[in-house]
């Protein structure tokens, strides 16, 4: 009876505690761990003994100097593997193994190729488990991420690309393989990023050698064993690991035919400066520091989870993280209180625990690089917020980070920290917003919140960003283009535009060594002779602003005839000249915010205005030239009708809606591309002129236009044209002079966006060169020549792509 009565009394306070035990936890809304198992990837791990060779001819192949690294868990700092320094030697097998297998990529045709990459989606997703927990382990990012968005994200873009490479033939006709690819990826989406670049090459009939990052090779190993379970042909996919030495002798490579390599700007730049003038094509994701704009009609608490997506997803290791808030000052205070208060709850942890938020940041160098911004920003005077918990002290973690009261100059408002750290900053109105937004180097992304829609559209078309997110973040796909302004870098992963990247027009085999125009000298007289020959100053201005401009320097060059006759002299342009003419470009936005119909009317009122003046056109041509009088009056016509060409695309080169997987609407808008530098070609004086200025304005951009520099005043002469059509003054600018010493000017001015050169092929590596402090835009020809007459070399679409950029606009519907 009493061992009854104590079970009884036992019972009551058991149940008590429980009781207890329930109401503490609706208190706390604490949980325990909930680990992810990660048997299966430490099983992959053993099936190679924790040490991997690399992927080279479809075979694991040690590496030739024998030399290894670790790699460990961020969550754990535990060992997990020994991964092969690859080096030149190795670099050099890979690339040699993919030019093996590229002739038998390309011809077993689209089809074949699409259903390897049908198989390769599918295999993907079969072992999307493994996937995800190894990229956890590897990279320290919370399984939640890597399981719901890393992968399938993956497995969606090597779908999308299995399609693309169907179409390939049908929809890309005009388009060829690159050829062989080099690809370096970064460590925050080690897998995601992998396919983003895999997927396109490889469908546009492209082999590829790719250098993961060292801190996150795993899951790039785990796919070159997927490509041998679905017989993918030997040499197509090659993974040669290492660090940033092995990434540079595959930049140098003479045999790779493309560098596709996302990282920091910085070494975005030794690329380009190490890839200039090798005709390599190029395309870089770099950097940001993207802004995270909240009008105060945002809805708030929507706009607190939006932050929680924008810099705490993926421990904030985001190249378009939303990583500077910039709040509307009546809703700043009650937004930062939200944001504290959030910040308390979100869970810290081990990747593999699924109810965590935040998991490790990728290794302890990363972590000291943020530890030392954040100390800066304190040192600097911003206000400090982080939450009152504490993070586990066995990995490498770091919390969840606010600075208020942030001066927009401060380094920590300009430096990209990579990291979970947001700086906030406030505005007053819509126009400061914009002007905080785009103050920055970068340009990858934005985010806009607000309820208005207008506001938003009005506000998406004046950030310089590649992606804008209104009243939503970080949403990717496969469909739509992703990719960088300014030192963002160049290029697009994704949508249409991202297989651009993979392809060469097939015009592009018509170029020739020589000028394809068969044209005379310009044989330079001496002054006493011109000046008898004429008895007048026949010295013709620049062109700057609209207006007729003096040079700086006041000297003049002469111009002679094939002959050697007087044709009149001209003026020499120097630095100054063309900084004037940049500034006058930049003064001016009339033009960018026309509608391309209003650009159509212009450019046909100057075809118009220049059909008028056909004879005296042509007799320049014949002047300046050796041409005959009808070859000369072909030329002019020529001219006419490639206005007309540009001002029937201008209102029909325009964007596309994707079919994204979200719910959103995602707009592609081609933009401009901003101020231009037009180097034109020596040959077809007046043609060349045209073909290269033309396709540049119907874009919208303005430009600062180096003319023929032998023969000029077709360009010269073609002002009069522009005062009488309606072009607003800044949207062309002249300045003639010594053609490579101007056009390295422009190539080295910070507030030029992008350079075209038609010229030799010094002068294009020059272009590169010079271009990478700002990261231009270059479109350069390495010394090939186009046939200017013939229209499928001369004018189009191409033209105009290389003058555009594409803005992805998301968004959201449904309530
Ligand atoms: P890094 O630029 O240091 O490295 C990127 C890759 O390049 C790595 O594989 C690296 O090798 C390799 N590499 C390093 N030096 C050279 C070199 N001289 N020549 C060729 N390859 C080289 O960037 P992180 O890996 O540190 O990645 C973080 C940066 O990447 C951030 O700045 C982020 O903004 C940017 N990023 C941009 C994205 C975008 O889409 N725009 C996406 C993701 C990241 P190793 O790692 O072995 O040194």
């Amino acid at each position: 009876m009493l061992l009854v009565v104590i079970l009884h009394h036992l019972d009551i306070q058991w149940h008590n505690i429980n009781i207890m035990k329930i109401k503490e936890i609706y208190d706390t809304m604490a949980y325990g761990p909930a680990p992810e198992n990660a048997d299966e990837a430490i099983q992959f791990l053993e099936s190679h003994k924790r040490s991997f060779k690399l992927f080279i001819n479809g075979k694991w192949t040690a590496a030739s100097s024998g030399e290894s690294f670790k790699t460990i868990n961020p969550s754990t700092k535990e060992h997990l593997a020994n991964i092969s320094e690859g080096n030149e030697a190795d670099v050099n097998k890979a690339v040699a193994a993919a030019k093996k297998a590229l002739p038998e990529w390309v011809k077993i045709g689209a089809h074949q190729r699409a259903r390897y990459l049908y198989a390769l989606a599918r295999q993907i997703q079969k072992h999307s488990r493994l996937f995800a927990v190894l990229e956890s382990l590897d990279n320290g990012k919370p399984i939640r991420e890597t399981r719901d968005i890393d992968i399938p994200i993956v497995v969606r873009h090597f779908y999308h690309h299995a399609g693309w490479a169907q179409l390939r033939d049908t929809e890309l006709k005009e388009y060829k393989e690159v050829g062989v690819i080099g690809q370096i990826i970064p460590w925050n989406f080690p897998l995601m990023m992998l396919s983003w670049k895999i997927a396109p090459a490889i469908a546009m009939g492209n082999t590829i050698v790719l250098k993961p990052a060292e801190f996150t090779s795993l899951t790039a190993l785990l796919f070159a064993e997927i490509c041998q379970q679905i017989g993918l042909p030997n040499g197509v996919v090659n993974i040669v690991t290492g660090h940033g030495k092995t990434g540079a002798a595959l930049v140098d490579h003479k045999d790779v035919n493309k560098i596709a390599f996302t990282g920091s700007t910085e070494v975005g730049k030794i690329i380009r400066r190490a890839t200039a003038g090798s005709g390599k094509k190029l395309s870089l994701e770099l950097g940001g520091k993207s802004p995270f704009i909240v009008f105060e009609d945002a809805d708030l608490d929507s706009v607190v989870e939006g932050v929680v997506d924008a810099i705490w997803f993926n421990q904030g290791q985001v190249c378009c993280a939303g990583s500077r808030l910039l709040v509307q000052e009546s809703v700043a205070d009650k937004l930062y209180k939200k944001i504290r208060a959030r910040m308390e709850t979100l869970r810290i942890g081990n990747a593999l625990d699924k109810g965590i938020d935040i998991g490790a940041i990728v290794d302890s160098v990363q972590l000291k690089v943020i530890k030392d911004l954040v100390k800066l920003g304190v040192d600097e005077g911003s206000t400090l917020n982080q939450p009152s918990w504490k993070c586990p002290t066995e990995g490498y973690f770091y919390p969840p980070t606010l600075f208020t009261d942030v001066s927009p100059s401060s380094t920590i408002a300009q430096e990209e920290i990579f990291g979970p750290v947001l700086v906030a900053m406030r505005f007053r109105s819509h126009k400061e917003a914009v002007k905080l937004a785009n103050n920055t180097r970068y340009g990858l992304a934005c985010s806009i919140w607000t309820e208005n829609i207008n506001l938003a559209l009005d506000i998406a078309p004046q950030i310089k960003a590649g992606t804008a997110w209104i009243n939503c973040t970080n949403v990717f796909d496969a469909a739509a283009g992703f990719g960088g302004y300014r030192e963002s870098g160049f290029g697009r992963e994704g949508g249409r535009e991202g297989l651009m990247e993979y392809l060469k027009p097939r015009i592009n085999d018509a170029f020739s060594d020589k000028p394809q125009i068969n044209l005379g000298k310009a044989i330079k007289a001496t002054n006493g002779q011109m000046k008898q020959q004429t008895g007048i100053d026949r010295t013709t201005k620049m062109y700057i602003g609209g207006k007729q401009a003096r040079p700086d320097g006041g000297y003049s060059t002469i111009i002679n005839s094939i002959n050697g006759t007087y044709v009149g002299e001209v003026s020499k342009g120097n630095r100054k000249d063309i900084r004037n003419a940049v500034e006058a470009a930049h003064s001016c936005n009339k033009w960018e915010n026309n509608t391309g119909h209003g650009r159509a009317q212009v450019l046909y009122y100057l075809a118009e205005n220049l059909a008028i003046r056909r004879e005296e056109f042509a007799d320049r041509l014949v002047q300046m030239t050796n041409q005959t009088k009808s070859e000369a009056t072909k030329e002019v016509d020529l001219s006419i009708e490639r206005i007309y060409t540009y001002a029937a695309l201008a209102d029909k080169y325009d964007g596309k809606v994707h079919h994204t997987i979200h719910r959103n609407v995602t707009l592609a808008m081609p933009e401009s591309i901003g101020v231009m530098g037009i180097v034109c070609p020596d040959e077809a004086p007046l043609l060349g002129f045209i073909s290269a200025v033309i396709p540049a304005i119907t874009m919208g951009n303005n430009v600062v236009v180096i003319p023929s520099e032998k023969m000029p005043f077709s360009a010269t002469d073609f002002y009069q044209i522009l005062e009488t059509s309606d072009v607003p003054g800044g949207t062309v600018n002249i300045v003639t002079g010594h053609k490579n010493e101007l056009a390295q000017v422009l190539a080295k001015h910070d507030d030029v966006d992008g350079i075209w050169y038609f010229g030799s092929k010094e002068g294009c590596k020059d272009m590169e060169l010079l271009s990478a402090d700002n990261m231009k835009r270059t479109w350069v020809n390495y010394g090939k020549y186009r046939n200017w007459q013939d229209k499928a070399q001369g004018e189009g679409e191409e033209f105009l792509k290389h003058a555009s950029q594409i803005k992805n606009i998301w968004i959201p519907y449904g309530a």
